[in-house]
């Protein structure tokens, strides 16, 4: 059974996740504040966490730090705030997804659904278990990026656009595909998820992130990455 934890301290809104997601076949635990949300993480190991980033106790940004101090557990934020700012605070701290209230259950359930197959691999290509460049490594079996002598530490949906992206050396990999597969959704509008997350690699793996050589868009077609 999947696991889900929600973070939220509006009980209405609770009521209704716990509902739709539990006809669903989830099993879902409930914190109202960032502290509950903290301690039930660690005691029920939850495959998935939905977290509202307006707690009463604390930031939900310092929810998603203290977390990723010590699990890659898909995180799936929800925020009344449009502020762009927010999500790219969020984004950086290692939340994997966004969704802005108010939303739709089914478009939060199909979000739910694709953080967490973002968890399973995806199909190797022989030969291609280790990619090397040379600015870092990517090793597909043991899901590691190395740079430099070091572990580079990357976020799961970072994880998961790399992954697909060295999966096909010097081949454009489509917006819609990269969106698809990774957040689950062809939602054109997305695209600035994509923005935000390939400057993030760049940050992590390029020499020079502004001009990259490894990590190379398409413009208004995709990325691709030349070994
Ligand atoms: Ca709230």
């Amino acid at each position: 059974m999947t696991r889900v934890l929600v973070v939220e301290d509006d009980p209405q809104l609770v009521r209704a996740l716990v509902i739709n997601m539990q006809a669903r076949g989830y099993g879902v635990d409930a914190a109202p504040d960032g502290a509950t949300a903290l301690r039930l993480a660690a005691a029920r190991r939850p495959d998935v966490v939905v977290l509202d980033l307006g707690l009463p106790d604390m930031d939900g940004t310092d929810v998603i730090k203290a977390l990723r101090g010590w699990t890659r557990v898909p995180i799936l934020v929800l925020s009344a705030r449009r502020a762009s700012d927010e999500k790219v605070a969020a984004l950086d701290a290692g939340a994997d997804d966004y969704i802005t209230k108010p939303f739709s259950m089914n478009e939060l359930l199909a979000r739910l659904r694709a953080a967490v197959r973002r968890t399973d691999s995806v199909p190797l290509v022989p030969g291609t278990a280790l990619v090397t460049t040379d600015e870092f490594t990517v090793d597909l079996i043991a899901k590691r990026a190395g740079r430099a002598g070091h572990d580079v530490r990357l976020t799961p949906t970072e994880w998961h656009l790399l992954e697909i992206l060295v999966s096909n050396p010097g081949r454009l990999v489509t917006q819609r595909q990269l969106l698809q597969e990774v957040w689950g959704t062809s939602h054109t509008n997305r695209t600035n998820y994509l923005r935000v997350y390939v400057a993030q690699l760049r940050r992590k793996l390029e020499p020079d992130p502004s001009h990259p050589r490894y990590l190379i868009t398409e413009p208004g077609m995709g990325y691709r990455f030349e070994g």
